[in-house]
């Protein structure tokens, strides 16, 4: 028999906080705003469960407390060529001579799609690669191609670098860039490319200029001020410090009080097998994981949804998200190629999806790309085809690596 234990009752409350991160919580859930400086200090003296509870208590309040949400979706890189080479990627070859260099055909987008529409997906995440090779034409009958050929499906695409990469080919304003893309088709984009948004961690895990903070910015408030949604993303772990993470979360919630236009916040962590900042940085576990995706909660009080990660923290984890305040687990991830390039090998089907989430206490619920519910009907339902391209602005014919470090 173990010897009786010296321990006094529980507490009615988990009290195992410093007094300062006891009254920083009071405070934010009495609708105090997080200051940057209040934000640090929960992620260094803040305990696990308090944080998680203050951040399903936020959830609760923005989001349906008995549903978490899920879309059938698949990630398709149309091209693994990349100009950019980023230190924390395995999934870019370097040009398109490389023997494993792709540039897929529409047909095989095509054909990835429709296998997406026979799973009961709802829409696709489309993206490269940086490839330089490719005119601004290809995207726009890329995108043309795919409204057309399938148009319940919502095409969510492209990312800050790329688009950003495309203004500097064709010389043309932010704002002509994403009508163009938007007139062919695109819908929505994705936050990819934020890593973390602070210039000397930017610099530090890339290995050419790629998009600073500024010019992240600059797309997605853009494309917010056309009317189109965007996500923000954040991945963590490559070595930066709370203050720089933090730094993050200020120019989300500062661009989300301009414009409203993000629809959920991603935080996820960095993989880095098989990238050239393996065994460099450390890494974030699955407390670390959580503990920044409750504290994110709290400071972005002006973004509705957040997502739990469980591509890259294994489902145990990614179902633990729902109670730290994500509110929903993403896609189902028929495809992924990026992380899993990096080692994050974790798929689901469907019907897993719903189980770990009804296992969590949750009722599941398939949402589609702009967190619509996903009823029957609404799945069936076209999406306007795109005219015609309306041709006021020039084609640009080639590509231009020269501009690459130019940023
Ligand atoms: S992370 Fe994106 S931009 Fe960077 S090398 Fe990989 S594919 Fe290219």
């Amino acid at each position: 028999m173990s010897a009786k234990r010296p321990y006094g009752p529980l507490p009615a409350r988990i009290t195992l906080v410093s007094n300062r991160t006891d009254e920083i919580l009071d405070c934010t859930l009495a609708g105090e705003r997080l200051s940057p400086e209040d934000a640090v200090t929960l992620l260094r003296e803040g305990k696990l469960l308090e944080l998680g509870a203050a951040a399903n208590h936020v959830r609760e309040g923005k989001n349906d407390p008995a549903v978490a949400t899920y879309i059938v979706d698949r990630n398709i890189n149309y091209t693994n060529v990349c100009v950019y080479r980023c230190k924390f990627c395995a999934f870019y070859r370097p040009d398109s001579k490389h023997p494993e260099a792709y540039v897929l055909s529409f047909d095989e987008i095509g054909r990835k799609i429709q296998e997406t529409i026979d799973l009961g997906g709802t829409g696709v995440l489309l993206q490269g690669g940086v490839h330089a090779e490719l005119p601004f034409s290809f995207y726009e009958d890329m995108f043309r191609f795919i409204r057309t050929s399938f148009p319940t499906i919502h095409l969510h695409a492209l990312s800050a670098p790329e688009v950003y990469f495309l203004k500097k080919m064709t010389k043309w304003s932010m704002r002509d860039v994403i009508a163009r893309l938007r007139e062919a088709g695109l819908q929505s984009i994705p936050g990819g490319g934020a890593e973390i948004l602070e210039d000397s961690v930017r610099r530090r895990v890339w290995s050419l200029t790629k998009v600073p903070t500024a010019k992240w910015v600059d797309v997605h408030e853009t494309a917010h001020g056309l009317g189109m949604r965007t996500t923000a993303t954040m991945m963590f772990g490559i070595g930066e410090t709370y203050e720089q993470r933090v730094e993050h979360f200020r120019v989300v919630r500062d661009l989300q009080d301009r414009t409203g236009g993000f629809t959920a916040w991603i935080p996820w962590t960095f993989v880095e097998e098989n990238t050239a900042l393996d065994g460099k940085v450390e890494t974030a576990g699955g407390f670390e994981y959580l503990k920044t995706l409750a504290v994110s909660r709290l400071y972005l009080d002006n973004v509705r949804h957040v997502q739990g990660s469980w591509v890259t923290q294994g489902p145990k984890i990614g179902q633990t998200s729902l109670a730290f305040g994500a509110d929903d687990l993403g896609s189902i991830m028929i495809e992924e190629n990026v992380v899993y390039a990096a080692g994050a090998r974790n798929r689901m089907t469907q019907p897993e999806m719903r189980r770990l989430i009804s296992d969590a206490g949750y009722e599941p619920m398939q949402r589609r790309t702009l967190y619509d519910a996903c009823k029957d009907a609404c799945c069936a339902t076209p999406i306007p085809v795109p005219k015609e391209r309306a041709g006021t602005l020039p084609v640009v014919s080639g590509g231009l690596e020269s501009e690459v470090a130019s940023a």
